[in-house]
């Protein structure tokens, strides 16, 4: 490749792609799987130790490594959640979130610029979508999360990964889709498509497609009412899809993958969160092998809408509770660090880096 024109995205490429790519550059065969192993250490080209000099010059100058950077870190004080914000190479930023369980390391990564989906509680859909994350800008943000992991403490690294930060997954289906394939690739960050989770807000077809592909990850649906007229006062995509409809899809979901749905419901004051509302919620759930997960609002004071109290969360919960729906509380993490979709960022972007 001659110098002046774009350089090559490996974190891009799927193993085979990396295969082509490099016999097209000359390479032996076995080199791609070298160079996909470092890649996805995040190892710069100079350190691809059984690479020879010459391949890793010219590597370095022609192809892209990593396409995500870390910008900043912010640590929680009050249970180690890290946010972190990366940079892309065409300036956009974007943010992340590192929960540090016992069980191991769940990083929230985003999938788009924004969003596009127009939520009334979400901070990243204010500004709408500036453009869709690659593959490999998917990637990159793990590789990243795992840089900043293992420079706190040697052998940690991302073990789960939740599609919640900004974003609607479904609405970049190809490059999410090429994503969860390198994800699960042997010989690089090879993580199980059952320590993912995507999280919708419901996108009917791409749901039904999605259930169709073979990467049975965990589907989490944000449901947040019981009817469509409560969901279309919240969430701007329910004037498209019946509530009917959204079930539907995640019953042929959990019939095809074998695997229960995850329902996210935000509880929103005076909006959502009424008892009668657990109760015909309940209803519509009922004999459907389902999860509800309760996220007590994180109050967007933009949009002037409210958290409910604990009372209200646990009076919902009990009712649920008392139908035989599987229910539990969110644990809110990362309080003081802004830890909800997009209210970091927009922070950044308002401004700039914030004081530790
Ligand atoms: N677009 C996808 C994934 C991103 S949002 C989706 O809609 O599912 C991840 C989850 O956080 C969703 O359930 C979303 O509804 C929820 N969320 C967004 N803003 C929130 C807020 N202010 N408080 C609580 N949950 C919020």
């Amino acid at each position: 490749m001659s110098a002046g024109q774009e350089k090559a995205q490996l974190l891009n490429m799927t193993l085979q792609e990396l295969g082509e790519y490099m016999k097209s550059a000359g390479q032996p065969a076995f080199r791609a799987g070298q160079v996909f192993a470092w890649l996805h250490q995040g190892t710069p080209f100079e350190e691809m130790s059984n690479l020879p000099r010459t391949l890793r010059e010219e590597l370095a100058q022609t192809c892209e490594g990593n396409p995500v950077r870390v910008l900043q870190t912010i640590r929680s004080r009050i249970d180690g959640t890290i946010k972190l914000l990366y940079r892309l190479n065409d300036g956009h930023v974007i943010e992340g979130v590192l929960m540090r369980y016992k069980y191991g390391n769940t990083l929230c990564l985003s999938t788009q610029v924004g969003c596009r989906m127009g939520c009334a509680f979400c901070a990243s859909t204010l500004d709408g979508c500036a453009r869709n994350l690659t593959a490999g800008e998917m990637i990159g943000q793990i590789v990243c999360a795992n840089g900043v992991l293992a420079a706190m403490e040697p052998g940690q690294s991302v073990g789960n990964l939740v599609l919640m930060g900004s974003g609607e997954p479904l609405d970049n289906y190809d490059n999410v889709v090429k994503f969860l394939r390198i994800l699960r690739t042997e010989g690089g960050l090879c993580i199980g498509m059952r320590s993912v989770s995507l999280s919708t807000c419901g996108l009917v077809e791409n749901m039904r497609r999605f259930a169709d592909e073979g990467l049975p990850v965990t589907l989490s649906l944000s449901l947040h009412a019981p009817n469509d007229e409560v969901r279309r006062q919240l969430m701007p995509v329910a004037r498209h899809y019946a509530l009917q409809d959204v079930l539907d899809a995640c019953r042929y979901y959990i019939e095809k993958t074998g695997r229960r749905v995850i329902f996210e419901y935000a509880l929103v004051h005076g909006v959502n969160a009424s008892p009668e509302h657990a109760d015909e919620l309940a209803g519509r759930l009922r004999g459907m092998q389902c999860h509800v997960n309760l996220i007590p609002l994180n109050s967007v004071p933009e949009r002037g809408l409210m958290g409910v109290s604990e009372r209200e969360v646990d009076a919902f919960k009990r009712t649920l509770e008392r139908r035989n729906i599987s229910v539990t509380r969110r644990r809110e993490m990362g309080d003081d660090i802004e830890g909800a979709c997009g209210q970091l960022r927009r922070r950044y972007m308002e401004e700039g880096p914030r004081k530790e």
